[in-house]
């Protein structure tokens, strides 16, 4: 897409995936990893394929994980990262006024916590709830598309509802459930698998390794009046 195409908003909606894109690596992946029965690998991979829907997939990776909420936290906070870019690139959307939402399939509770600690869980978030009851996790249902029940915190579905405000849809994401949502956004900015997913589909997409390479681009890519 060139500037022309999104000159024509008024309104421009970053949509931001959270595990891989914004912290690295993933939080989920990391706490399977290192805690889990390795049977999580298997349900991951058919989860990649397409063998089993990721609403069911979470929650069976994490019935193989038994640690407390307080064991993830210390380990999510001593082993994830931020993209050291993401405060400056925030910064600069909202002196844009560009919206921006995070939409995960990791959980609220964490992604508030662990954005906290940068003075950053003001950002919208669309991500999973957890339960977790001593050791044991449960993934609580979220509302979702009616014509789709794949995955649990469905980010198409959030996508759509901004693209049928009228607004453009920029989409910034890294793996499998990051896929459905690019397919229907403005512009893309992908990396590792969704990066592989659109080569293979010929979707068009920019690629990045962090937010520095995000801004770079989307600067050229926008309006002139979006640039004080
Ligand atoms: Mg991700």
């Amino acid at each position: 897409m060139e500037v022309k195409s999104l000159s024509r908003f008024k309104n421009i909606h970053l949509f931001i995936d959270f595990d891989g894109t914004i912290a690295t690596p993933d939080s989920l992946y990391f706490l399977c990893q290192r805690f889990a029965d390795r049977k999580w690998r298997q349900i991951e991979d058919k989860m990649e394929k397409g063998e089993i829907d990721e609403r069911e997939g979470l929650q069976q990776e994490f019935d193989w994980l038994h640690i407390t909420q307080e064991e993830a936290l210390r380990a999510i906070d001593n082993g994830v990262t931020l993209d050291p870019y993401f405060p400056d690139f925030v910064r600069w959307c909202q002196e844009r006024g560009l919206k921006v939402t995070i939409v995960s399939g990791g959980f609220l509770s964490f992604i508030k916590r662990f954005l906290r600690r940068y003075g950053l869980d003001h950002l919208h978030i669309k991500a999973n709830r957890v339960k977790i009851e001593e050791k044991k996790w449960r993934i609580i249902p979220s509302p979702g598309r009616k014509d789709c029940h794949k995955c649990n915190n469905c980010k198409t579905y959030d996508v759509e509802k901004a693209k049928a405000r009228g607004e453009a849809i920029i989409y910034i994401g890294d793996g499998h459930t990051d896929r459905c949502p690019a397919a229907v956004a403005d512009v893309v900015f992908a990396k590792d698998k969704l990066k592989q997913y659109c080569q293979k589909e010929k979707l068009k997409f920019y690629e990045f390794s962090n937010f520095g390479d995000v801004m770079t681009t989307l600067a050229s890519l926008l309006p002139k009046g979006k640039k004080p």
